[in-house]
């Protein structure tokens, strides 16, 4: 079996927190000290201000750290882009049926289309695109996009996915920000099935799904997607007992390793 990298940060994080709390036991603290403060309500406010107060802004600091981090690089990469000055006729005929805007066009072969930006979100295709495409198709790829406009999916996407890579040992909000992406790329998809049907929406899922790989927006969820194509009915996902055993054991890990290195570090009689 192939652990994912979350997962294997996640053993790595219960063996770091359970050594933690090891060391500090056996050599700073004995348990009954820890037990005794935990008995004291004011032993909790002290917990709470010297430890679960400090968790929390450093755990927000890290989260707007990575998300400035992948908003910045995303935008970098995508002002790198050549463009091209003049919209492939197809292209222009589709925006003007459509009535999608904000739309850049990047020369090459691959068929290519991707929402992207957090403040002023654009949508990018390629040459490729209006070349492989039919209209209804490619009508139906501009629709599925222009949701993601609409919804600020760039940086929802991002904010949930770093929120996920930064609390990673509450493996629950991993689950549930890749619902989320799962349930956005549904809800693009019957957008643009109410404006020009299902079939054009599944030839371009199989083009698109052909030639990028599964990170590009318009791709991945596959079988979902198709699913909801076919009209059959979604399967109902749930988290696994582990996973959700794991976010019960990560939050509480955390705070007690704080609490011990806090302890270790000070060597506070609390
Ligand atoms: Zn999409």
């Amino acid at each position: 079996m192939r652990l994912e990298r979350s997962q294997v940060l996640f053993v790595g994080f219960v063996a770091g927190a359970a050594a933690i709390i090891t060391v500090s036991i056996t050599t700073f603290v004995s348990p009954w000290t820890a037990l005794q403060l935990l008995a004291r309500p004011q032993g909790w406010g002290q917990v709470f201000m010297r430890v679960v107060a400090p968790l929390l802004a450093f755990v927000l600091a890290a989260w707007l750290a990575r998300l400035s981090f992948v908003l910045t690089r995303a935008s970098v990469a995508v002002r790198r882009l050549p463009r091209m000055e003049e919209l492939p006729d197809r292209l222009s005929s589709s925006i003007a049926r459509t009535g999608v805007e904000r739309i850049t066009c990047v020369p090459g072969g691959v068929p290519i289309a991707f929402c992207t930006g957090a403040v002023r979100p654009e949508i990018v295709v390629s040459e490729g695109l209006a070349e492989r495409l039919s209209d209804r198709e490619l009508d139906a790829v501009l629709l599925h996009e222009n949701h993601h406009v609409k919804q600020w999916e760039p940086a929802v996407r991002a904010a949930s996915e770093t929120a996920a890579q930064v609390l990673f040992f509450f493996p629950l909000l991993r689950w549930w920000s890749r619902r989320r992406t799962e349930e956005a790329e549904l809800r693009a998809d019957q957008a643009a099935i109410r404006k020009v049907g299902p079939r054009p929406v599944a030839a371009a899922l199989c083009t698109l799904g052909s030639a990028v790989p599964a990170e590009a927006a318009f791709a991945g969820v596959a079988e979902l997607r198709v699913a909801q194509l076919l009209g059959d009915p979604l399967p109902v996902r749930r988290p696994t007992l582990a996973l959700v055993a794991a976010s019960v054991l990560g939050f509480p890990l955390a705070i007690a390793a704080g609490t011990c290195l806090v302890m270790a570090i000070s060597r506070l009689e609390m």
